[in-house]
């Protein structure tokens, strides 16, 4: 069975009804990725028995009235979420073996509406990348192609509904993660407004630019999945007490009168013909459902990458101090003293990506470096968030690439991170203004593989930017196809 054109929804009459039980369709989910993930690896853990008690469960409540609006449904979460009695790795060998004593509140919340949890998914290790090869549990590879990455670090996220293994995942975004392996695997995948999910219980990598976003096979699912975590949460301090808007209820609302803005420093030379040729076309059809097409400028553009990498690193270098081998995780210790421990814990538990960061975060953040690195990148990003205020005064809702190229293949750059970090240009801005965006598919490029469209919402604004996106969902077909594995 494939879930790309059925919805949440529509499983969820099916189930109601009694023509589908919960167990069949989590069997039919195990047996997908027994079949599958051999040549994907994008589960870290499955949890196959008590997914499928939790099914028999889910089949009762569901024959008493009792169901909720995941009772039944298989989802999988990025192994970043920490779970009760499930081990959280985030992908690193220095957390191995943790198991956290709690859930996340998004854990929760999924709990509550019923979701069965299927597994925890691969990632890049602490989600820092941007291909899904910095994994101590092994590379995740593009469904659509296996030879090619399905982007990071949100890898098994996007290439688990692709290959049709679960119905929806959560992942992560800090400056891209839940979007660009959507836009490489041909799924829906959105970064909500900072603030807007509660990240308590998500391990922190860059803690002023993290967001739990969903991953789905269309956008309606991903209305219905954000709906699902969305809200304010005591427990983390930067989730915002703000109303959640019912994201299903005006979904077909449309885009007529809507206006649209063109960044101008989005569509640069460099950009792959294929996605300029996918997007361009994706601008046609908004034009035609009745939507003002402008073009807009966010002048700091060319300085997010750097002022990103500078501030993701600086605090991932101070979140993942916390893995000293004390509270958390492995611990190597060959009796050379207290710092002779860490030293020995964190070169043999961290992964190089992870290492290079902590390096060069520690440095951004030394006192002698501190004004012209930390300081002067936070000053920037001021200046970015401020170019986001300025564009919505005129416009509703940005249109964009995801990435600048389709998925690349396994290994092209691991010996050049300065050139993997340059292809998140397009995600970072958002994440570094707060906004929410979203990445949703508008075509395929030449070798037949994904392209991806990014709207860009105002803060708090997802329902406005899901409706823009179920318009061009529904006016094309590209998210019905799905990859033969
Ligand atoms: N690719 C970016 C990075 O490596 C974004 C990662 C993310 O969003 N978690 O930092």
């Amino acid at each position: 069975m494939k879930f790309h054109n059925l919805t949440i929804q529509d499983i969820r009459q099916k189930l109601n009804s009694g023509e589908l039980t919960s167990v069949e369709l989590t069997r039919v989910c195990l047996e997908r990725i027994k079949a599958t993930d051999d040549k994907l690896n994008a589960f870290i853990t499955v949890c196959e028995e008590e997914a499928l008690a939790a099914a028999a469960v889910a089949d009762q409540q569901i024959a008493s009235g009792n169901g909720a609006l995941l009772t039944g449904i298989p989802v999988a979460v990025k192994d970043i979420f920490n779970t009760l009695d499930v081990r959280t790795t985030c992908a690193s060998k220095i957390l191995d073996d943790y198991v956290s004593p709690y859930d996340a509140t998004t854990i929760t919340k999924l709990r509550e509406q019923g979701a069965i949890i299927i597994g925890k998914l691969n990632m890049d290790e602490f989600a820092m990348g941007s291909s899904g090869e910095n994994s101590a549990a092994g590379a995740v590879y593009n469904p659509w192609d296996t030879q090619r990455v399905p982007g990071g670090s949100s890898s098994g996220s996007a290439a688990a509904v692709a290959a049709g293994q679960v119905v929806a995942t959560l992942g992560t975004d800090t400056g891209g993660s839940v979007r660009q392996p959507a836009s490489h695997c041909g799924v829906v995948g959105l970064k909500p407004t900072y603030g807007r999910v509660s990240r308590y219980g998500v391990v922190a990598f860059a803690s002023s630019l993290d967001q739990v976003g969903p991953v789905a096979g269309n956008v309606e699912d991903c209305a219905l999945m954000l709906g699902v975590v969305a809200g304010y949460d005591p427990a983390d301090s930067t989730s915002v007490d703000c109303l959640v808007p019912d994201y299903l209820e005006n979904l077909k609302t449309g885009v007529a009168g809507k206006k649209i803005g063109l960044p101008k420093e989005y569509f640069i030379d460099g950009l792959d013909p294929d996605i300029k040729k996918a997007v361009n076309s994706a601008i046609e059809t908004y034009r035609q459902l009745g939507a003002e097409i402008v073009e807009v400028s966010l002048p700091h553009t060319d300085y997010s990458v750097a002022s990103y990498y500078l501030i993701a690193m600086a605090e991932a270098s101070s979140n993942l101090a916390r893995y000293d081998g004390v509270r958390f995780g492995i611990r190597q210790d060959s009796g050379d003293g207290l710092i002779g421990m860490y030293q020995q814990t964190r070169t043999a538990g961290f992964g190089d990506e992870v290492k290079r960061r902590i390096m060069l975060g520690t440095y951004a953040l030394s006192s002698g470096y501190y004004d012209a690195y930390y300081l002067k990148a936070q000053k920037v990003r001021t200046l970015i968030r401020q170019d986001f205020h300025d564009v919505f005064e005129q416009v509703d809702l940005l249109l964009t690439p995801v990435a600048p190229t389709p998925a690349f293949k396994i290994g092209a750059m691991t010996n050049d991170p300065l050139q993997m970090y340059l292809s998140d240009i397009f995600t970072i801005p958002t994440n570094l203004a707060g906004t929410c965006a979203m990445s949703l598919p508008c075509g395929f490029s030449e070798d037949g593989l994904p392209i991806g469209l990014q709207l860009i919402g105002k803060p708090f604004a997802e329902a406005e930017m899901l409706q823009a996106a179920y318009a061009f969902e529904q006016a094309t077909d590209w998210s019905d196809r799905v990859p033969e594995l």
